[in-house]
């Protein structure tokens, strides 16, 4: 058989958010469509999840395996199940939860020191699972960090490492330059960057040391990206780092968009019939990733602007149940949660079906927070987008989509939403943030999306050619899928 003539890659996404553990399963499939046999090893609810796509990426899925380690929640002190960030009760059980993740590490190692069937070639190891390092060296394999950001991101953040420009500032909101692809400026305040620059005597800022240790001894870097992308960043962040760096996305391209009616959930179901009902490029859609959520005052402009638009609008909630009782009033009374063709605004609750929404011929524009998985699915669908950047590395994504590559407009966030993970719960005193963005900021930003004149043309139209360059990057003798040959090869 082929695959047995191929190195095994392990693959070790980060447990904390779904959002590494889908590219990192999909990044699986790439590779088993190589001929590369691939074991993902993962907590026992984030398994489900990887499995159940891996299933949908037949018949390469089938040299994938996925292995269920659990994960000793309790005995950090946290709820049965705990598994990911977005489990949480509250931001103050994040600490537990990284010790818990020590431990599983520990777990992660000792089955595959002695049980893997199958001795591993090479790991890959996810940001935050740093005692993967330890485990690679004692096996003699190499490891390669898969961080969940773009390339561009990684450069400005190997160029704050090394020029620290935020450290000539005297306030959080000055702005400066990190000149880090020329010639484009991407101009930034200290409390947008990410949060490898917090204080480090705080005890993140400690795990964030020990993360940067990890990635300065990896052997290479994978970046869900293409080489076509991101203006000769992976090239440049090579050299940065002297580092192999492999572009070898984007990932979401590992299986069809569409998704069959039976394997959907009900909400999901009716959301993708919400939108055969509607016009071509006519509906906004609007979702802040897998765990973003808004402080209760910031939810109604945004909801107020949405509601009162033009357009049609799919809007994602997240943390909906935990909102104060007249957010959920107002949210009853001026949304749709049932997918009546008639409806204006569409409210999802549940886990939506992301990439086959903006595959859809009916949306034509995206609000996104700029996270790297729906930055890259944005482009690979064509999509313009109106930006508003949450937190991490999502403002650095944002210079990438607006000023480098002219596919989106800015909604116009200079701060970060704190604790996003709880930001939306009722009574929860880190809530009550002021509002940043009112609703005729959201409304203006929104119209610029739509916009059906020259300006929006242009940026459908550099959309438009983006979406041809990603699909190009995965075919055969594409940058992508050279990448992964070499990858591959560089193992045998
Ligand atoms: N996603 C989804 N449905 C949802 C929310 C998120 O499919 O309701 C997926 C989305 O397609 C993307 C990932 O979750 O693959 C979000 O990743 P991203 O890096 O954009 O943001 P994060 O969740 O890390 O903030």
């Amino acid at each position: 058989m082929e695959g047995s003539t191929k190195p095994h890659f392990v693959l070790v996404p980060w447990t904390g958010t779904i959002s590494h553990v889908i590219p990192m399963t999909d990044l699986g499939c790439l590779l088993a469509s190589h001929g590369a046999p691939v074991t993902i090893v993962t907590t026992p609810l984030n398994a489900a999840i990887a499995q159940r796509r891996v299933d949908r990426a037949a018949p390469h899925g089938a040299e994938v395996t996925v292995t269920a380690i659990s994960f000793p929640a309790t005995d950090a002190g946290l709820p049965e199940g705990c598994e990911r960030l977005d489990l949480l009760r509250s931001q103050a059980e994040v600490p537990c939860f990284f010790k818990a993740n020590m431990r599983f590490g520990e777990a992660v190692a000792q089955y595959l020191r002695s049980e893997t069937p199958r001795r591993p070639s090479c790991i890959i190891s996810g940001m935050c699972q740093t005692w993967t390092l330890g485990l690679a060296r004692d096996l003699g394999v190499p490891f390669y960090v898969y961080h969940g950001f773009g390339a561009f991101a990684l450069l400005c953040i190997e160029y704050l490492y090394k020029h620290r420009p935020h450290e000539a500032v005297t306030s959080a909101d000055e702005l400066f330059d990190v000149p880090a692809l020329p010639p484009f400026q991407c101009r930034l305040s200290s409390r947008q960057l990410p949060p490898h620059f917090m204080p480090s005597t705080s005890v993140a800022g400690r795990a964030l040391q020990g993360m940067r240790e990890f990635d300065m001894a990896a052997d290479g870097i994978v970046v869900n990206s293409f080489e076509e992308l991101e203006h000769g960043s992976t090239a440049l962040l090579s050299t940065a780092t002297g580092k192999t760096v492999l572009a070898v996305g984007p990932v979401s391209l590992c299986r069809s968009p569409s998704l069959h009616p039976q394997s959907m959930p009900d909400d999901a179901r009716r959301c993708m019939a919400w939108l055969d009902a509607k016009e071509s490029k006519s509906v906004v859609y609007v979702s802040f990733g897998s765990i973003g959520r808004m402080p209760p005052a910031q939810l109604m402009q945004l909801g107020t602007a949405l509601v009162s638009c033009p357009w049609p609008v799919l809007w994602v909630v997240k943390g909906a149940d935990s909102m104060p009782d007249d957010v959920k009033k107002w949210l009853r009374k001026n949304t749709d949660a049932e997918g009546i063709a008639s409806s204006k605004c569409l409210l999802m609750c549940g886990w939506a079906p992301q990439v086959a929404i903006l595959a859809h011929p009916a949306v034509g524009g995206f609000m996104t927070h700029c996270g790297w998985g729906s930055t890259l699915e944005a482009i690979v669908a064509g999509m313009p987008m109106a930006t508003w950047p949450f937190f991490a590395e999502q403002f650095i994504n944002e210079r990438l989509i607006v000023d480098v590559l002219g596919v989106g407009v800015s909604v116009g966030v200079t701060k970060p939403t704190q604790n996003v993970l709880t930001a939306s719960n009722a009574g929860d005193s880190e809530s009550e943030a002021e509002v940043e963005v009112g609703m005729e900021q959201v409304k203006k930003a929104l119209g610029m999306l739509m916009d059906q004149g020259a300006e929006g043309m242009e940026r459908r139209k550099k959309a438009q050619g983006l979406k041809l360059k990603a699909a190009g990057a995965l075919k055969n003798g594409g940058s992508s899928y050279i990448n992964l040959e070499n990858l591959i090869q560089s193992l045998v």
